[in-house]
């Protein structure tokens, strides 16, 4: 008799360990994660007790918050893809989606705040999500675009966040349900977030690998000037300098101020494929960056047989190669401070009004150690000083760049700016898309430059803020 009590009471014992188990299981560890998910119908009725956070940008200014229940977003058109919405019809979208354990207080120190609260009879509160992105930045960057499909993404050169953020057409997340049908038909695409998920091919930018690969392997004298003809036969096949110039007799640094075609072909030729894409591989260029966010993966052709490009349509950014300008923008990031690839993030912080919760930051970095970037920094700044990237120049600041013209299959070619500033001591490196709209030197260019602008003005080349 008492071994059969015992037997029972060891049972009981076992079942409420199970049951707390289990309790603490759902409750701790699996309920966060499943109240956040945005298809989660317990949501609603959560939220209705709870004051869902603010997305900010990194100064406080607010891009979205809850008003009598409702979702409002103050923040500009070309946020918006990034961003998201919360609609009753569509669901919820975008970073909207991707802080939701955030936004809805499930970080362990809101979730003790809000016990307190709840004691108090007080009405339990989100977090707050502050972004990287300045909006002062993003507002720059819309205006420059003036309307053009395009995008522009910058990072800063030296911890990873995603400092500025524009893509046009943008949409008003408010009236996303009533404009729903019209945007998802829109042949201009308003929905997707071209910086992270658009694919273009990067014609002249990728020069910028030619260069470094070029100079890394030693492959290039130090005074050595190239014969430029004005075209040149691959293949059968002619590839040309723009509009057909001869440059004549240039060395690398005037081949990539003037982005001469034929000196880059060459180039490549010399540097061959294997080296190429071991270079590419370096840099993380086919690394997707993780945001919590749809984001396209860049992709290199094969690098032989079906689907493959050769050297030459690689040289200057052709063939089947698309990259999407996010990754340009970190690849220019990684030139700029001399070889770091750092993994791009977008949550500056999570607060309780002014408390800090959670800081974001890189995820992942890559790091190459080569003396190719000092020189490739140098030619870089030249090719804006005196060369095809002129309209980036900004008056009192030292702005380096490279400009790209991209033919595809779409119509006139993509107009494409990469670069960096401060030239000597580099912050903040952009990468510039304007979609069909002709040369990156006219159209591409003149938007980093207002966006360089912006940064200038805002202080962030004052060093004063980091
Ligand atoms: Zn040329």
């Amino acid at each position: 008799m008492k071994a059969s009590l015992k037997k029972l009471f060891f049972l009981f014992r076992l079942g409420l360990v199970v049951l707390i188990g289990a309790l603490t299981y759902w409750q701790i560890i699996v309920g966060p994660k499943v109240a956040s998910k945005p298809e989660n119908p317990r949501i609603s009725a959560q939220e209705a007790k709870l004051i869902r956070g603010k997305i900010l940008d990194r100064r406080g200014k607010v891009i979205s918050s809850q008003e009598e229940g409702v979702r409002v977003y103050l923040g500009p058109a070309a946020l918006a893809p990034l961003v998201g919405y919360t609609s009753g019809k569509r669901g919820r979208s975008g970073l909207e989606a991707t802080f939701g354990h955030e936004l809805l207080g499930q970080l362990p120190a809101q979730r003790l705040t809000n016990i307190k609260r709840r004691i108090l009879g007080q009405e339990p509160q989100g977090s707050d999500v502050c972004l990287t992105i300045d909006l002062r930045l993003v507002e720059a960057a819309a205006n420059a675009l003036g309307g053009r499909r395009g995008a522009v993404v910058g990072v800063h050169v030296q911890t990873g966040e995603i400092l500025v953020l524009a893509t046009s057409p943008g949409f008003d997340p408010n009236r996303i349900g009533e404009n729903w049908e019209k945007l998802a038909g829109d042949k201009a695409s308003p929905l997707l977030n071209r910086p992270l998920q658009g694919l273009y091919p990067p014609g002249s930018t990728f020069k910028l690998l030619v260069a470094l690969g070029v100079l890394h392997w030693n492959l290039v004298g130090a005074d050595e000037r190239f014969y430029c003809p004005g075209k040149i036969e691959i293949e059968g096949k002619s590839i040309e300098c723009f509009h057909g110039k001869r440059h004549g007799w240039i060395t690398l640094e005037e081949a990539m101020a003037v982005s001469c075609n034929v000196t880059f072909v060459r180039l490549a030729q010399r540097l061959g494929k294997a080296r190429l894409y071991k270079l590419a591989q370096m840099l993380s260029l086919e690394r997707r960056p993780l945001l919590g966010v749809p984001t396209s993966q860049t992709r290199l052709p094969a690098q032989a047989g079906r689907g493959s490009s050769t050297v030459p349509q690689l040289a200057i950014g052709q063939g089947s190669l698309l990259v999407t300008p996010v990754q340009m923008a970190m690849l220019t990031a990684a030139i700029a401070n001399g070889g770091t690839v750092r993994s791009p993030y977008l949550l500056y912080q999570a607060k309780s009004g002014d408390v800090a919760l959670l800081r974001g930051k890189s995820s992942w970095q890559q790091e190459m150690s080569s003396a190719a970037f000092a020189p490739l920094r140098k030619y870089l700044e030249a090719a804006v000083e005196r060369g095809t990237g002129k309209a980036a120049k900004v008056a009192g600041l030292r702005v380096a760049g490279k400009t790209g013209t991209a033919e595809n299959p779409h119509g006139r070619p993509h107009a494409w700016f990469v670069g960096f500033a401060p030239a000597a001591r580099p912050v903040l490196a952009l990468a510039v898309v304007v979609e069909n709209a002709g040369e990156g030197g006219k159209w591409a260019a003149p938007v980093a430059g207002a966006v360089f602008k912006a940064a200038k003005e805002s202080g962030y080349f004052s060093h004063a803020e980091y």
